[in-house]
C-alpha cells in the first residue's frame, strides 16, 4: 500500500477524498479526470468500503482493465478483483444475463452486432416488400438505434403523432412497422441488440422496483468516465441506481463530447446539478499531459465553440516543439512523410514503435499510411475498420456456435442452415420462416419436429430429410458441449461442418488466409479457456466467450504489449496518450467533415473532435494535410483545414507552403500562415527525403495479411528461451517470476508467481507473456 495522496495536486485530491454524495468532476483534456476516478476507488477501498459495492463505467473495455490493474497496484492484495467496471454495455448485459428471464428473454440470449441487426432489418425489409433505396438498413437501423436511446419503444413511437409525421414527412412512413417488426424478430430470436443492452436495463429497473432496490443496495458508490459521452438511456440508468445512496462521481470534459451523432447527450452534464441539488463541482484546470505549445494550440481552437463552458486549462510541462505542419501533394506524399519522420525520430530519439500514434477522421485512410509504414518496415496496429470477428469465415463459424448456445437466434441459423452448401434453398428458407410465422414458434422448433411438421409447411421428402440432418448435426454438437471444451466444440464443429473443407479448397492467397484466420479464432478459444480456468471465478463457458466477443471494443483487439505504431480514427482515440501524434488529413471537407458543415452544431462537434485529437500527444504533434487525395476512387483536391488556421502562427512550424503571393491562389490560408516569420524550406512541394524511390525488400513478415486479432500469441519472440527465475510479464497478470516449467516443449506449461495475482500455471503456447 502507498500514500495515495501523494500522487495528486491539491484539488484533484480533494476530489478522491470526497467519497460521499453527488460529485461532478467537469475539466480540460490531460487534467487527470481519469486518474482522479482511479485513486478515488483506490481510496474507498482502503477505506473499507467493499470493492463489491463499487461500480465503475469507462469507455471501454481495456480502459476498465487498465484502472483494475493501476488499482492493484496501488493497493496491492486481489481485493480489486471484485469491483464491476467495465462499459456500460458489458456490465449491463451481464445484469441482464441474470434477470433476462423476468423480461421474457433466455439467460442465453444473443448479443446482436450491428451486422446482425443490420442483416435482420435487410430480411425484414424484403419480406415487407419496401424498397431498399428508400429504406436504406443502415439508416433505418439508425433511427431505431436513436428511438431506443431516447426510451422511445415501439408503442411511445405509435402514440406519438409528431414521431410519425416526421416520418412520413421524411418520405419514411413504415419505419415504425419496421421498429415493431424488429423488435419483434429480435425477442423471437432470444436476441438484444447493443441498444437493448441500455433498453432493457432500463425496462428492467423500472418495471420491477425489487431488482433495482437489489442494485441499488450493491452498487452503493458509482463512477462514470467520460459522462459527456453518455447518452439518455444510460443517464437513466446510472440516475436509478445512484438514487438511494447518491454516491455518484462523474467525470468529463464538455470540450471532448464527440458522440452526439450517437446519441450523446451535453444536457447530461448540465441537468446534473438539478438531479443532484446538492451535488458538489470540482475543476481541474493543470494539464499534466501536453507540451505548453499542445495545450495553447487546443485551448485556441477549442475557444472558437460557442456552446462550451468556460475552462481554463493550463500546464506547468516544458514549452515542447512547434508543431510542424507538412503540407503534402497527394495521400501518398503525406503517408511518406509520416512514415520518414517515424523512422527519423526512432533513430535519433530512441523512440519505440507503440510511442506514435496516427490519429485520422474516417478509416478510409489508414490505408495509404499502412502501405508507407510497410515501406519501411514499421510495426503497425490498426484500430477499428472491419474488425477480426466480422470478416465472413469468423462469423460463418461463430454462427454455429451461437445456434449452439441459443437455437432460437434466427439470423444466425439462417446464416448456416445452407453453409457449407447442402442444398437447402432459398425456397425452403421462405417456406421455413412463414411457417414458423404461422404456426407461431421459431425456427428451430420447427426443425425440431421437421418430420412431422415439414409436410404441412409445404416441404417435398428430399428437403425435410436434409434439413433433418441437418438439425441432428447441430444436436450432436450440443451433446458434445456438455462434456467437452469449447475449443473442442468448435474444432469439431469445424471439421464436420464441412466448413474447414470448403475453406481448403480455395487456395488462393485469400483463401489461404482465411484458413489462417479460422485457425487464429480456435486460438483464441482455446486461450480462453485456458485463462478461464486459470481464474477463480473463471466461466469458460461458450456463452461467455460469444458476450466477450460481441462486446469487445474496436479498442480491445489489440494488444499494449506490442511495439506498434497506433493508427486509429479520433472516435476511437479518446481518453489514450502517445508521446507523439500525428493528426493527418486536415484538408476542409474531410476534417471538418464534409457532413458537418450545414450547422454549426455540427461544426462545433468536428472542433471538439480536433480538440481531442491533438491533446492526446504528450511531446510532440504533427499536423499534415494533403493537396490531392485519392477519395471514392478518384482524385480531388483538397484545401487546409479551417482549424489549423485557429490556431496562431508561433505554435506551428511550417515546413514545405509555398511563398505569399504565389501564383497559386489558394485559400485564405496560406496568407494567414505566411504572415510573419517562417522560412520555407522547401518551396517547391513535397521534400524529396520522403519520395519513396525504392521499395524496401518485403520480410515475410510483411507479407501476412493484416489482421487486428493478436489474441493469443505470445509476445516479444520465443517462449521456448523460458528458464527458471525469468521475469515475465503477462497482459493481464502483470509481472511474475517463473517458478516451474513442465510438459513437452509443444505443450509445455509454467507456474509463474504473479506479483499481484499470486501463483498461476499457463500453457506458454497461448500465454501472452514476455520475457522480461
Ligand atoms: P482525458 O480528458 O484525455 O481523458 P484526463 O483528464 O482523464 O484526460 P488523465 O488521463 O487522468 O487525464 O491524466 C493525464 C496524464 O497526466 C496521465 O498520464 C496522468 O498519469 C498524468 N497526471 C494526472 N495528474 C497527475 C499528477 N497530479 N501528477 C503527475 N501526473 C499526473
Ligand atoms: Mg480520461
Amino acid at each position: 500500500m502507498k500514500d495515495l495522496f501523494k500522487d495528486l495536486n491539491e484539488i484533484q485530491k480533494q476530489a478522491v477524498s470526497t467519497t460521499e454524495g453527488p460529485l461532478m468532476i467537469i475539466a480540460g483534456a490531460g487534467s487527470g479526470k481519469t486518474r482522479v476516478l482511479t485513486y478515488r476507488i483506490a481510496h474507498l477501498i482502503e477505506k473499507g468500503i467493499d470493492s463489491f459495492n463499487i461500480l465503475a463505467l469507462t469507455f471501454t473495455n481495456k480502459a476498465a482493465r487498465e484502472m483494475k490493474e493501476r488499482i492493484s497496484s496501488l493497493i496491492g492484495g486481489t481485493e480489486a478483483k471484485n469491483l464491476w467496471m467495465g462499459t456500460f454495455h458489458s456490465v449491463f448485459a451481464r445484469i441482464l444475463r441474470a434477470e433476462a428471464h423476468k423480461l421474457g428473454f433466455p439467460s442465453n440470449f444473443t448479443i446482436y452486432d450491428s451486422q446482425d441487426s443490420v442483416n435482420v432489418i435487410k430480411k425484414l425489409i424484403s419480406e415487407m416488400q419496401l424498397d431498399s433505396d428508400i429504406y436504406k438498413p443502415k439508416q433505418v437501423l439508425g433511427r431505431i438505434s436513436s428511438y431506443k436511446n431516447n426510451l422511445i419503444t415501439v408503442r411511445a413511437y405509435f402514440n406519438n403523432p409528431e414521431l410519425i409525421e416526421a416520418d412520413q414527412a421524411a418520405m419514411k412512413p413504415k419505419i415504425g412497422e419496421i421498429y415493431k417488426a424488429y423488435v419483434e424478430r429480435c425477442f423471437k430470436s432470444g436476441a438484444m441488440d447493443f441498444d437493448d443492452l441500455l433498453l432493457r436495463t432500463n425496462e428492467l429497473l423500472t418495471r420491477f422496483p425489487e431488482v433495482l432496490a437489489k442494485y441499488q443496495d450493491r452498487f452503493r458508490y458509482i463512477m462514470v468516465d467520460e459522462y459527456q459521452d453518455t447518452n439518455h438511456s444510460q443517464y437513466l440508468i446510472v440516475k436509478a441506481l445512484a438514487s438511494r445512496f447518491e454516491n455518484i462521481c462523474v467525470v468529463g470534459d464538455d470540450a471532448q463530447s464527440i458522440y452526439a451523432f450517437r446519441g450523446a447527450n451535453i444536457r447530461n452534464i448540465l441537468d446534473f446539478q438539478k438531479d443532484y441539488s446538492d451535488a458538489k463541482i470540482i475543476p481541474l484546470e493543470q494539464n499534466y499531459r501536453s507540451t505548453q505549445i499542445i495545450v495553447e494550440a487546443a485551448n485556441e481552437v477549442i475557444a472558437k465553440n460557442r456552446d462550451q463552458l468556460e475552462k481554463n486549462v493550463w500546464t506547468q510541462n516544458n514549452e515542447g516543439d512547434k508543431i510542424p505542419l507538412y503540407r503534402a501533394l497527394s495521400d501518398a506524399d503525406e503517408a511518406n512523410y509520416v512514415a520518414a519522420e517515424i523512422f527519423n525520430l526512432k533513430l535519433t530519439q530512441q523512440k519505440r514503435n507503440k510511442d506514435f500514434a496516427i490519429l485520422y477522421r474516417t478509416n478510409a485512410q489508414s490505408r495509404a499510411i499502412e502501405e508507407a509504414l510497410r515501406k519501411k518496415n514499421i510495426a503497425y496496429q490498426v484500430y477499428g475498420g472491419l474488425s477480426f470477428y466480422q470478416r465472413k469465415e469468423i462469423k460463418d463459424l461463430l454462427a454455429y456456435l451461437r445456434v449452439l448456445v441459443n437455437p432460437r437466434d434466427q439470423e444466425a441459423l439462417l446464416r448456416i442452415i445452407n453453409y457449407p452448401a447442402r442444398g437447402i434453398g432459398n425456397t425452403t428458407l421462405n417456406k421455413l420462416i412463414v411457417g414458423a410465422d404461422q404456426q407461431d414458434q421459431s425456427i428451430n422448433e420447427i426443425l425440431e419436429n421437421i418430420e412431422l411438421l415439414g409436410q404441412a409447411i409445404g416441404l417435398n421428402k428430399p428437403t425435410i430429410e436434409k434439413l433433418a440432418n441437418f438439425w441432428t448435426m447441430i444436436k450432436s454438437f450440443q451433446v458434445l458441449l456438455k462434456t467437452e471444451d469449447v475449443y473442442e466444440v468448435a474444432m469439431k464443429v469445424a471439421i464436420t461442418s464441412g466448413i474447414l473443407k470448403t475453406l481448403k479448397e480455395d487456395d488462393t492467397p485469400e483463401g489461404i488466409s482465411r484458413v489462417e484466420n479460422v485457425q487464429e479464432l480456435m486460438n483464441s478459444l482455446q486461450g480462453f479457456v485456458d485463462e478461464q480456468r486459470q481464474l477463480e471465478d473463471g466461466d469458460p463457458s461458450l456463452n461467455y466467450f460469444l458476450e466477450n466477443i460481441a462486446l469487445a471494443s474496436d479498442l480491445d483487439n489489440g494488444n499494449e504489449e506490442d511495439d506498434k505504431v497506433s493508427l486509429m480514427t479520433i472516435h476511437l482515440a479518446k481518453g489514450l496518450e502517445f508521446p507523439v501524434v500525428f493528426i493527418v488529413g486536415l484538408e476542409e471537407n474531410l476534417f471538418p467533415s464534409q457532413m458537418s458543415l450545414n450547422t454549426r452544431q455540427e461544426l462545433e462537434e468536428e472542433r471538439r473532435l480536433f480538440y481531442v485529437a491533438l491533446t492526446r500527444a504528450e511531446k510532440k504533434a504533427y499536423f499534415t494535410y494533403a493537396t490531392t487525395r485519392f477519395r471514392w476512387g478518384k482524385i480531388v483536391d483538397g484545401e487546409p483545414s479551417r482549424f489549423l488556421e485557429e490556431i496562431n502562427n508561433k505554435h506551428l512550424e511550417i515546413l514545405n507552403i509555398e511563398f505569399k503571393g504565389s501564383t497559386k491562389n489558394r485559400s485564405g490560408l496560406d496568407s494567414d500562415l505566411f504572415d510573419g516569420d517562417f522560412s520555407p524550406r522547401y518551396p517547391k512541394g513535397p521534400n524529396p527525403k520522403y519520395q519513396n524511390k525504392q521499395e524496401p525488400p518485403r520480410s515475410p513478415q510483411n507479407l501476412k495479411p493484416i489482421s487486428n486479432a493478436k489474441l493469443t500469441h505470445p509476445v516479444g519472440g520465443s517462449l521456448s528461451d523460458l528458464k527458471l527465475g525469468d521475469h515475465v510479464l503477462h497482459d493481464r497478470f502483470g509481472k511474475g517470476i517463473v517458478k516451474s516449467i513442465e510438459g513437452d516443449p509443444e505443450n509445455a506449461k509454467a507456474l509463474i508467481d504473479f506479483e499481484n495475482e499470486g501463483e498461476k500455471k499457463l500453457l506458454l503456447k497461448f500465454a501472452k507473456l514476455k520475457i522480461l
